[in-house]
């Protein structure tokens, strides 16, 4: 007998191991405790994994597979990992231990470790998810993920010519893709399921996991088999492609995910490959040209075969120090409205009531408003990072990390990006439409009124200069505020010293 491990986050029907069916080998899969606790998830997120594993459980099942499911009723008496591990293998009497390599350095540790004291034989298998390997940092060129990204490209011969030059003439229309989105332009409705959980939600009461945010427990909107994947990959191809690139740093209160695919939560739960949902795309845009440009789907590849595999590259490479970075030192508490969106900025006060809402935010909603919030505001990034890792269904450390720690907070010094993403109010007045309903007036930047996003802008440069001060990027900020009079500059820093003193009442 060989007990084979799949974890939450595993649930790749396409990986070799379910190629044949064998009497001998049982799949273990188990709602654990460990999992639920070692963050305060949103209650749609711990929802939805477990959902996604019931199902898969079933699918492998009906495939002719032995499968042996533990819900957290039954995984109960075991506190952890090890030690449900160590009672089942009891169980079955198992000559043989396998499992696919984990996605976070926490679990692959715990595994590795547990692993290496067992008497029987082990193997840890790969994933069969990525497109890259672990060391990926090591093997591609990682200076900046624009160089990772063109290197992938050439490798799986995406969006190429048959001189293997990028489509086009570019390997990126980033350039192109920083609309605002007009008042007159329809949104696609998202699609969503009404999966139902109530089991599942009455189990997480009965356990008392404690958790954030709300959740209709009668229509959990979020896919969890892989047929539900592909729905929501087709209606993205057929509804959100034409315009993803060219609204993708689009900021609106008219919907929650706008162009964006919602794909994250599939993906990284290993529904879908990545490659797939790149070569769909690609083929959908192919059959489609004269309704969808190039700058379209090549921004949509790039954040999927360059950003995603770029962070998770990183992370492997710099974990477990990567989680302990704070390179500009900042050390405020994260103020309560992050818990409940009750703050008089309105860009703000959307995307947090959103988050708890939805367990979704898109990806400038979370790079641009809150976290630029939090930037400008010098919040200690682990408790950034708390937040970030719980609110969203798609949230797993990975990925999380390097994009909160390091793209959002610059707490990596520069390994994600090459300057921090800081804005003052008029980039969020530019790609949204928040400011004219706000409490806060966005051309002023000094005084009670004032939108905090401006004073704490030049706030955080100007406390920053000694790290930030010789940054090229950062030059013309820098000549900007040199070229205020000093009363200005007073005015605008006296202003930011009271917020930053009052953050629980902007
Ligand atoms: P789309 O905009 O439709 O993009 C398509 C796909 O590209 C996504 O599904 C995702 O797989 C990939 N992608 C896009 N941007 C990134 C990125 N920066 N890094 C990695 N993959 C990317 N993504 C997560 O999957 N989990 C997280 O916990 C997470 N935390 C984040 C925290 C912060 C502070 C920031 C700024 C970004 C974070 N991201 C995270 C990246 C990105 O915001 C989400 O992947 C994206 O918003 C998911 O929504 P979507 O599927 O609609 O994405
Ligand atoms: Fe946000 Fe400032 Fe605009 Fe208010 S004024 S919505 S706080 S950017």
């Amino acid at each position: 007998m060989e007990l084979r491990l799949i974890l939450g986050d595993q649930l790749n029907a396409g990986h070799s191991w379910f190629r044949t069916q064998d009497a001998a080998v049982c799949y273990l899969m188990a709602e654990l405790r460990q999992e639920t606790d070692y963050c305060r998830h949103h209650r749609q997120k711990v929802l939805a994994f477990f959902a996604a594993m019931r199902a898969f459980a079933a699918a492998l099942t009906k495939a002719g597979h032995r499968v042996c499911y533990l819900t957290l009723d039954e995984s109960a008496p075991w506190p952890d990992l090890p030690s449900l591990l160590a009672a089942q293998l009891e169980a079955y009497q198992a000559e043989r231990f396998a499992w696919q390599s984990p996605d976070e350095w926490r679990l692959a540790s715990q595994l590795t470790q547990w692993a290496s004291g067992l008497a029987i034989p082990t193997a840890e298998v790969d994933s069969e998810h990525f497109l890259t390997p672990r060391d990926g940092w090591r093997r591609y060129p990682h200076s900046r993920m624009e160089f990772f990204y063109r290197a992938l490209r050439k490798q799986y011969r995406v969006l190429l010519d048959e001189r293997g030059q990028p489509l086009g003439g570019r390997w990126n229309f980033d350039a192109e893709n920083r609309a605002k989105l007009p008042a007159s332009q329809p949104i696609p409705a998202p699609l969503t399921f009404a999966n139902e959980v109530s089991d599942i939600d009455a189990m997480l009461t009965r356990h008392g996991v404690a958790t954030i945010g709300s959740a209709d427990a009668d229509a959990l909107p979020w896919p969890v088999t892989r047929r539900q994947s592909r729905a929501l990959l087709e209606h993205f191809l057929a509804h959100c492609l034409p315009h993803f690139g060219r609204y993708q740093d689009a900021l609106s209160e008219r919907g929650w995910s706008l162009f964006h695919s919602r794909l994250s939560f599939s993906m990284n739960s290993k529904m879908l490959h990545p490659l797939e949902v790149i070569r769909a795309a690609q083929a959908h845009w192919q059959a489609n040209q004269a309704t969808i440009s190039l700058a379209q789907v090549e921004g949509f590849i790039r954040q999927i075969l360059g950003w995603r595999e770029f962070v998770r590259a990183l992370y492997w490479e710099k974990m477990p120090e990567y989680r302990r970075t704070n390179f500009l030192g900042a050390e405020r508490p994260l103020p309560g409205f992050f818990w409940n969106g009750e703050t008089s900025m309105a860009c703000v006060r959307h995307a947090i009531r959103q988050s708890l809402e939805h367990a979704y935010a898109h990806h400038i909603q979370r790079l641009m408003v809150t976290g630029n919030f939090a930037l400008l505001a010098g919040i200690h990034p682990d408790e950034v990072d708390t937040w970030y890792l719980g609110i969203y269904v798609d949230a797993i450390e990975w990925v999380e990390l390097p994009n909160t720690r390091g793209m959002s907070q610059f707490a990596d010094g520069g390994l994600m990006g090459s300057k921090p993403y800081a804005s003052s109010g008029a980039y969020l007045e530019r790609m949204g439409h928040y400011c004219k309903g706000c409490h806060y007036q966005v051309k002023a930047r000094s005084g009670p009124d004032s939108c905090p996003f401006n004073s704490l802008y030049w706030h955080f440069l100007w406390r920053n200069r000694d790290k930030l001060g010789n940054n090229p990027r950062l030059a013309l900020p820098y000549a900007n505020w040199d070229g205020q009079t000093t009363e200005q500059q007073q005015a605008i820093l006296t202003t930011a010293e009271h917020h930053l003193l009052h953050l629980e009442r902007l």
